[in-house]
């Protein structure tokens, strides 16, 4: 079928109105190049890359194609066979790659080394004297969005066990993610207690690592297995009833591991059993969990005017885009505005606003007139990428005086009756 269907949910061909930007020219082109009709060279190169891999495209298909598989595919072998990679890029994705994502502790030293520059002065000295935005000024603008880091993570700062606060309902295991854990330990800590809240006995498996998202989708899918196996065994350690995420797209990878290694016959037991137990933070409180109380708004208190930025993998793999709407619409004093257009990606994507910044920043110029146009006082997000980027978008058009960004959790926890 090539019934073009995937054009209009799709944000590249939004953005240039070019069949090779759309997700029926990308498989056209995959196609080309399998039959030999085309090189694979660097112009397919770029057109495979130009892709967010938001999957948009995917739910707008009426013949169910798997996008996400093919474009993984692509890039897997793009990776296998390319010989366009400039050596220093080569050094710094296998450094990057296979040395630091799948080592919790070396994130941590990542960590300690960020906060050494933010609290030292040196980041002040640095932002005063604007050498950053001499060599780049999208680098220059996300290193004013950087978070608060931290080499202390959630279990340094909980333990492995947190106990249900009154009767328990389950026992659920928390995914902390890999850079969650260094740049929101914070949100990481208040996921922790919203789901203890809600009546969850709460593990934090130590030895769990980067769930392998960013490897899956920069085509190093060998390196992304080896992470898989390794979160499978010690969530099947813990043996949890669910295991929770609170960051859309590493939830998106979690609920497919059991595609990730289908080709594993002797994983498909063990992945399965995990792939199916994956719930995003917002549908387990939702599906599963004790109703929570919020501070009840004074009666000549002012309204929150509050819009949503859907994270493209948790509404489009996850399927879960209701339960944080409703979460939101359940906090008192809450004014909800729906954002046109809150689907489709804001133009983070993993990386993405890292290698193609030209394209993403034009993705995010759009999304911040919309987000504007609600009048809303926070955005509030459910994936550490998008919450970069609303914050960078924010930082870019000068808003920061009338709205702010937040992680949905950091937004319920911080309005929440503590018991
Ligand atoms: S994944 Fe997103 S950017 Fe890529 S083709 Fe599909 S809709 Fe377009
Ligand atoms: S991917 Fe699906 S929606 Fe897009 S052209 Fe092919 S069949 Fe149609």
């Amino acid at each position: 079928m090539r019934c073009g269907f995937c054009l209009p949910a799709c944000p590249t061909f939004k953005e240039t109105g070019l069949e090779a930007e759309s997700p029926r020219g990308r498989i056209s082109l995959m196609k080309a190049t399998v039959d030999g009709l085309m090189e694979p060279g660097i112009r397919f190169e770029d057109q495979m890359n130009h892709c967010l891999g938001c999957r948009a495209c995917e739910p707008a298909c009426p013949a169910d194609v798997k996008y996400g598989q093919l474009i993984e595919q692509a890039r897997e072998a793009i990776e296998m066979h390319t010989v366009h990679h400039r050596p220093w890029i080569k050094v710094v994705r296998k450094l990057m790659f296979k040395q630091v994502f799948p080592h919790q502790n070396r994130m941590k030293l990542l960590g300690k080394g960020l906060r050494l520059y933010q609290k030292t002065g040196l980041q002040a000295v640095v932002q005063k004297t604007g050498v950053v935005g001499l060599f780049s000024k999208d680098l220059a603008n996300m290193e004013r969005i950087l978070p608060e880091a931290s080499s202390n993570g959630i279990v340094e700062q909980l333990g492995t066990r947190v106990p249900a606060k009154g009767v328990k309902i389950a026992t659920v295991g928390m995914f902390r993610g890999c850079l969650m854990d260094v740049l929101f330990t914070e949100t990481n800590r208040k996921t922790v207690m919203l789901l203890s809240e809600a009546g969850f006995e709460v593990i934090i498996p130590p030895t769990q690592n980067c769930c392998g998202a960013l490897h899956a989708h920069a085509g190093e899918m060998n390196q992304a297995k080896v992470q898989a196996k390794n979160n499978i065994l010690a969530f099947q350690e813990a043996n949890v009833d669910y295991i929770v995420s609170n960051a859309g797209g590493c939830g998106a990878i979690l609920v497919e591991y059991d595609h990730l290694l289908h080709d594993e016959p002797d994983w498909h037991e063990s992945a399965t059993w995990f792939a199916k137990r994956v719930k995003d933070i917002s549908t387990i409180l939702i599906e599963k969990g004790r109703s929570l109380k919020f501070v009840e708004a004074l009666s000549d208190d002012q309204p929150l005017n509050v819009t949503y930025q859907d994270s493209c993998h948790l509404k489009n793999v996850i399927k879960a885009s209701n339960s944080p709407r409703t979460l939101l619409n359940g906090v008192g004093n809450v004014k909800f505005t729906e954002m046109k257009d809150a689907g489709s990606c804001c133009g983070s994507a993993g990386i993405y606003n890292v290698t193609q910044p030209a394209m993403a920043n034009q993705i995010l110029d759009h999304k911040m007139v919309n987000a504007n146009a609600t009048g809303a006082q926070y955005i509030v997000t459910s994936n550490p990428g998008c919450l970069l980027q609303m914050k960078s978008g924010i930082d870019k058009h000068g808003a920061d005086k009338s709205v702010q960004a937040v992680h949905i959790v950091d937004f319920l926890y911080d309005r929440m009756v503590k018991n």
